[in-house]
């Protein structure tokens, strides 16, 4: 069924990014058409057409998430006012550990009802160890433009009720993304999703290169949150550590303080 939105400020970004007092034709899911006068054409007039009054209103395209982790929705409010590392370790890695497949579902499927509600129509997450599949069955059923992957935690630092093989999580990684990426006609995508260099080993990080290569898939991890994952970092691999940082710093830091890229999470420069 067409839907028209009159008389809202339309946010366009086309290439001139132009923004004007506008309607809104959508046909099919797709805009079909921006103009100043549609609801006096015939589209606007057309039987079934749906006509929702943007007076006053902002007309812009859906917002991009380009960090969360849809596995934490339930955990908001337990773990506040703690460092990164006394954070994960004491409260949210027992919790990812003892999430299950419904939890998981439900708690992706109330992040992303949140995220649409605000205005998010596409979003890059990191799930958890387990149950990564239940995560994009809520998200292939509430209609979020989504890529998403199990997070990989296989070094020996790591809590052993998170902790996996090596070949086991990339195996279970690859399988997750020969079922996902490109699902739901292209809507749903698959991400390799080692948590953060601490948390892998190098025959993992190397192995995951290649397979989102092979994939055509985005790496999603974090990069030099704190200096104290720096260097842990640094510990195994001096040289890379300060790259990766430098890297992130460059693609994060210019625009703002702290922000995100595609692919990885930088909250600290150092
Ligand atoms: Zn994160």
């Amino acid at each position: 069924m067409p839907v028209l939105l009159t008389g809202g400020r339309v946010v366009t970004m086309d290439p001139e990014r132009r923004i004007q007092d506008a309607d809104v034709l959508v046909r099919d899911g797709k805009i079909e058409a921006v103009g100043r006068t549609l609801k006096d054409t015939e589209g606007g007039r057309a039987d079934g057409t749906t006509v929702i009054d943007c007076e006053g209103l902002i007309v812009l395209p859906g917002l991009v998430q380009a960090h969360i982790h849809l596995c934490q929705t339930l955990f908001r409010g337990l773990a506040d006012d703690l460092a990164l590392e006394d954070w994960l370790a004491k409260r949210i890695w027992p919790l990812e550990a003892a999430h299950t497949e419904e939890s998981v579902y439900w708690s992706a499927m109330l992040g992303a009802a949140e995220l649409l509600l605000g205005g998010t129509t596409a979003i890059l997450d990191m799930e958890t160890v387990r149950h990564t599949g239940a995560a994009f069955e809520a998200l292939e059923s509430i209609g979020l433009r989504a890529t998403s992957g199990k997070c990989l935690m296989d070094s020996g630092d790591n809590p052993p009720a998170l902790r996996e093989p090596t070949d086991r999580a990339l195996a279970e990684s690859a399988d997750l993304c020969a079922k996902w990426h490109g699902a739901a006609d292209g809507r749903l995508r698959y991400c390799f999703a080692p948590r953060f260099a601490p948390s892998c080993t190098g025959p993992l990080l190397r192995a995951v290169s290649d397979l989102a290569a092979k994939a055509g898939a985005v790496i999603h991890t974090h990069a030099a949150e704190t200096p104290v994952e720096l260097a842990a970092a640094s510990r195994r691999s001096p040289r890379c550590a300060r790259r990766v940082a430098a890297w992130a710093w460059e693609r994060t830091a210019r625009p703002a303080t702290t922000g995100s890229t595609p692919s990885a999470r930088c909250a600290s420069p150092r």
